[in-house]
């Protein structure tokens, strides 16, 4: 049933796949940015939760966007403007777009 939806999906709408693929890529990035500022300084990757380096304030979902975020805030904390790396949107873009690269590249195997 799901592989039968699945492939429907992948017929119909051949930009699902490499969407969902993007959106996941996006949130490992995200994952991966916090990963690469934190393991460094010996920090745990569970507490505190996402939050400003600088100001310490815990980001709510509006600022947890991969990218838009990013973007939106014109690379600077909404609170007390710090700015945030550049590595941060460079990570979420590679892993988005690899995911969509990858998603269409398994769509395309399984079709043939
Ligand atoms: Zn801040």
């Amino acid at each position: 049933m799901f592989w039968q939806a699945s492939l429907y999906l992948a017929h119909q709408a051949p930009w699902f796949w490499p969407l969902v693929g993007a959106l996941l890529g996006g949130v490992l990035g995200s994952f991966f940015a916090c990963a690469a500022h934190r393991l460094p300084r010996g920090l745990s990757l569970r507490q505190p939760p996402s939050h400003c380096p600088k100001c310490k304030t815990i980001l709510q979902p509006p600022d947890l966007i991969p990218i838009f975020s990013y973007l939106f805030l014109k690379a600077r904390c909404r609170h007390c403007q710090a700015p945030i790396p550049p590595q941060t949107l460079a990570i979420e873009l590679a892993t988005t777009a690899t995911g969509a690269i990858l998603a269409y590249v398994v769509v395309k195997a399984l079709l043939g």
